[in-house]
């Protein structure tokens, strides 16, 4: 399997090439760059491959139509070529939005001795944005057959499945703390302190998915309607349309179903 190494610049002597061109938030992957003097950011290697993120200018296609978004992109190629288009696109994002000090407001220069962007008059340094976010599968009842799964339909999905409940980690907050809050607030119940299960970035802006498990202790679903419209218990022969496997909160699922 080919594996990935973030680096801030290629080796010497690199002969091939992966330029992910960053169109809006889709991408078009190519073995070389469609135009020179457009922004690239070095990525890492992957295997013996150079990964370049290419910022398009905004109104130029280079890929006359065929540069797809990210989510279109997953299941066409593999989990890791997917994160290296993924960190591409954010690292795009990011440098486009932080050509600016957003404190003394002149232009920043990329650092060179990390991944940051660099004001030279004040000194502040600008990283990636990461917004991190906490997901989790609720149950109830003893290991086994029996036991149940909370599963819910928010107000913003476009499919009518139903999946883990999910949301951002506030300032100030544990990841711990931050799933208790939010499964109290989104459906009326308390849990016990969850248990970490695993994460994953998931660029869509720029979130990093973090999971969790934990049990019900009390409480009867009572839906936020702002955030839930319906959350339910399911038994694992009786559940509803659930997410596709790019996400984490299938994993959360496949891994209870795996226990029953
Ligand atoms: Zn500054």
């Amino acid at each position: 399997m080919a594996t990935f190494n973030p680096a801030l610049t290629p080796p010497a002597g690199v002969t091939q090439h992966r330029y992910i061109h960053v169109i809006g938030s889709n991408v078009f992957i190519d073995d070389r760059a469609a135009e020179s003097g457009w922004a690239v950011h070095f990525l890492g290697m992957l295997d013996g491959e150079a990964c370049w993120a290419v910022d398009v200018p905004a109104g130029e296609d280079p890929s006359y139509g065929a540069a797809v978004d990210l989510y279109s992109l997953h299941g066409r190629t593999s989990e890791v070529e997917w994160a290296v288009a993924g960190r591409a696109v954010q690292l795009a994002e990011w440098s486009r939005t932080h050509q600016f000090c957003g404190r003394c407001g002149q232009p920043t220069v990329h650092s060179d001795n990390d991944r940051s962007m660099k004001c030279p008059g004040c000194g502040l340094l600008a990283y990636p944005r990461l917004a991190p976010a906490m997901i989790t599968l609720v149950t109830k009842g003893d290991p086994g057959p029996d036991q149940l799964a909370l599963l819910a339909r928010g107000v913003t999905f476009r499919a009518p499945m139903y999946s883990c409940l999910a949301g951002f980690v506030e300032a100030g907050e544990s990841l711990e703390q931050s799933v208790i809050r939010e499964v109290r607030e989104e459906v009326g119940i308390e849990v016990a302190w969850p248990t970490y299960q695993g994460s994953q970035p998931w660029p869509f802006p720029h979130s990093l998915m973090i999971g969790f498990r934990t049990e019900w202790v009390s409480g009867e679903i009572e839906c936020d309607p702002a955030e839930i419209v319906d959350a339910q218990w399911y038994r694992r022969d009786e559940l509803p349309s659930i997410p596709p496997g790019i996400s984490i909160a299938r994993k959360l699922i496949d891994a209870w179903l795996l226990e029953g």
